[in-house]
């Protein structure tokens, strides 16, 4: 059976993805608790997806995927981008409030004057695979929304509360994980991925 490491410690983004490659045939592994910190030091989500997966296919010398993403809110320039992960970093934690939920905090006080019809953004994501032989293969996907004014539901991580997908009618926290499957830029992305490894492999088990 084929080995394929997940090059993220985010639980949000290891339970939308470890499932469908374990149906697809992998083994699949996910990275320590203690494994390092690997830095993301590129400018844009393909690089940082390739620093990760590059690094964990070198490390473990086996398949390495690794996803970047983030929310980019069209009238910030696309900001927080590929720090939306630590976009509150300059805002002090309350009182046992989770890192996620500073960031929803900076974000909705920085768009508290922005109208609704200029709320519009997008999740971004790069999916990176790099086989131990040097093979890579990146793909791009987005899913467009609207910020809300406050969070809404319970499911999902990062920014789900605040990003309304008008289609559905429902926040990214409001949709079970199912439905975020069929809708969301990491499950768009991982299709493609999936697609790449059926060509590749026709089946993971030999
Ligand atoms: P990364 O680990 O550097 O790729 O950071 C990704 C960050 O983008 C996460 O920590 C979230 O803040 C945000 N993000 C990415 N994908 C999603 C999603 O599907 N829902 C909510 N937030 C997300």
């Amino acid at each position: 059976m084929k080995k394929v490491v997940i090059a993220t410690k985010n639980k949000g983004k290891l339970a939308e993805l470890e499932a469908p490659l374990k149906e697809l045939g992998f083994l699949v592994e996910t990275l320590p608790y203690d494994y390092p910190e690997i830095e993301e030091n590129g400018t844009s989500f393909e690089e940082n997806a390739l620093i990760k997966a590059r690094f964990v296919c070198s490390d473990l010398h086996c398949i390495a995927i690794a996803d970047d993403s983030g929310l980019c809110v069209d009238c910030l320039q696309g900001a927080p981008g590929i720090f939306s992960a630590r976009y509150a970093q300059d805002y002090p934690l309350l009182e046992g409030e989770t890192k996620d939920e500073a960031n929803n905090r900076k974000l909705l006080d920085v768009m508290k004057d922005v109208p609704d019809e200029k709320r519009q953004c997008a999740f971004h994501c790069a999916m990176a695979v790099v086989f131990p032989d040097g093979k890579e293969f990146v793909v791009h996907k987005t899913w467009e929304g609207r910020l809300l004014f406050e969070g809404r539901g319970q499911n999902g991580f990062g920014y789900d509360p605040l990003f309304f997908d008008e289609a559905l009618q429902l926040t990214g926290a409001e949709m079970a994980k199912s439905v975020k499957m069929g809708r969301s830029h990491r499950a768009k992305a991982l299709q493609a991925v999936i697609e790449m490894f059926r060509e590749t492999f026709q089946s993971p088990e030999k």
